[in-house]
């Protein structure tokens, strides 16, 4: 079998699409530290879709390590309609009309296809159009029409999206097209959904009820509102996404840095994972080598202790997606070795909740770390145990052994967890057996070292771990 080996702790998403969308490619990013792949429902067919998923369990029984998969949904992205020639060129300083009619747009209107949206827009809202390209400012509310000066322009082409920050807008949670999707990647096997635009807690209980279970469900962090209700929504969901490329554009840009410090570190407290998303390494769409500065935002988000960091366009549509995925995995390995990171992490460690099971994991790091043992050890039902001690952020790596295959591949997304799907353990004793010839076999350790392994006695029932065992490797 085909061994990989990765030395880092923060996990890699890349998003698939035309530069990634082969079984070659996707071999090639897997190997060069892949650890997520997300499949973007806002573009691609189905049919894609269904052969990447092949394509990354094909990777999984190659590797003989579990991959995980983020299915993420359009959500109710606000766009505007078409113009007679494509498109028009708007100057700040001009007027500028929103409406609902059929007609198509001109260099005096802007086809508005949303009339909810309409209905809540006031004098003064500001409407973002192209990720914020186009500002304008409302003047004048009349039925069915919106007129606004142009605060900042540029050119305006069809369908592009808008956003309306600061407005809680009255709309469907779940698109048509979300639902449909939805259906096709629970059915497609995937490991985790992810929901865009959520505005509150109650936005979420829906996709769950029609997830069923099938994945986790992971919220995008991307409108204000979200920020408003965040110790809900983070309690509602499995894992969060900080989609700072919507964020950014609702919430002014130099707010985006204090808000990701907060949130990751409200997600980490919470013992869920927390991915820090969009125009990490932007430039490498075009450029084979990073900025300086998106070198330091990988890092930042490494040092802020996210679980995850996450490619977009640059592995998606971008002419380097493997040197993107190569260069954000130097750059983690980087950060995690650096003695600030440590000193960093350490001091933000979450209190301990008055439960048995957190009190052995919490301490099973400890001990870890004071015999210098080569690795942690979970075993797990249903992967609670393994979120206790990422959320203590160990400096070794944390092997998770399950019997649960969808534990391990959702697992696969936290901080520093290598999963292995184990089918043919009955008792405490033999899990120790396994696990000492499990780390061997996978390179964690050698003869001579220590690991710390807990475990829940009786066998299989949920959530009792309950046993802390130092064991020798020989
Ligand atoms: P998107 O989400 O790529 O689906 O827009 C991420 C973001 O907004 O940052
Ligand atoms: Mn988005």
């Amino acid at each position: 079998m085909t061994k990989i080996r990765r030395f880092r702790q923060t996990k890699i998403v890349a998003t698939l699409g035309p530069a990634s969308g082969d079984p070659d490619m996707m071999r090639r990013l897997f190997e060069s530290g892949v650890d997520v792949f997300r499949l973007n429902f806002s573009h691609g067919t189905h049919a894609a879709h269904q052969k990447n998923v092949e394509t990354a369990r094909a990777l999984e029984k190659e590797f003989g390590q579990p991959v995980a998969l983020l299915a993420d949904l359009q959500g109710p992205k606000l766009r505007i309609g078409k113009f007679k020639d494509g498109k028009i060129a708007l100057k700040a300083g001009q007027q500028i009309r929103f409406d609902l009619e059929e007609a198509l747009g001109d260099e005096t209107r802007v086809q508005l296809p949303h009339p909810e949206v309409m209905e809540v827009l006031e004098v003064g809202s500001e409407i973002l159009l192209d990720d914020g390209k186009v500002r304008v400012v409302i003047e004048e509310k009349g039925k069915g029409y919106l007129s606004a000066q142009v605060k900042a322009g540029d050119v305006l082409s069809d369908h592009k999206g808008f956003n309306v920050p600061g407005v809680l807008l009255p709309i469907a949670a779940l698109t048509d097209k979300d639902k449909a999707d939805l259906e096709a990647a629970a059915s497609m096997g995937v490991d985790w959904i992810a929901q865009s635009f959520v505005q509150k807690p109650e936005d979420l209980v829906e996709t769950k009820k029609l997830i069923g279970g099938r994945a986790a469900l992971m919220a995008k962090i991307e409108k204000p509102s979200a920020l408003e209700h965040i110790g809900d929504i983070i309690e509602l969901c499995d894992g969060i996404m900080l989609a700072r490329g919507d964020l950014g554009v609702e919430i002014p840009p130099e707010n985006v840095p204090a808000v990701q410090k907060r949130i990751v570190r409200q997600v980490r407290h919470a013992g869920k994972p927390i991915i820090v998303a969009t125009q990490m390494l932007e430039s490498m769409v075009s450029n084979a080598r990073p900025t300086r500065a998106e070198a330091s935002d990988v890092a930042t988000a490494v040092y802020d202790g996210a679980d995850a960091v996450m490619l977009s366009a640059e592995t998606a549509v971008g002419q380097y997606p493997v040197e993107a995925v190569s260069i954000m995995n130097r750059i983690c390995e980087k950060t995690e070795i650096d003695s600030t990171y440590r000193r960093i992490v350490d001091a933000d460690h979450p209190e301990v909740e008055e439960d048995a099971s957190d009190a052995i994991t919490v301490a099973a790091t400890y001990v870890a770390e004071d015999i210098r043992a080569a690795c942690i050890v979970n075993y797990t039902t249903s992967g609670s145990t393994v979120l206790r001690t990422v959320r203590q952020r160990p400096d070794v790596p944390i092997l998770c052994l399950t019997q649960s295959l969808q534990a391990a591949r959702r697992l696969v997304l936290s901080f520093g967890v290598r999963t292995y799907h184990i089918t043919d353990v009955n008792s405490f004793a033999e899990t120790v057996e396994k696990a000492v010839s499990f780390v061997k076999d996978k390179g964690f350790a050698q003869v001579g070292d220590k690991i710390v392994l807990t475990a829940g006695v009786p066998f299989g029932v949920k959530g009792t771990t309950n046993v802390l065992r130092i064991a020798d490797v020989e």
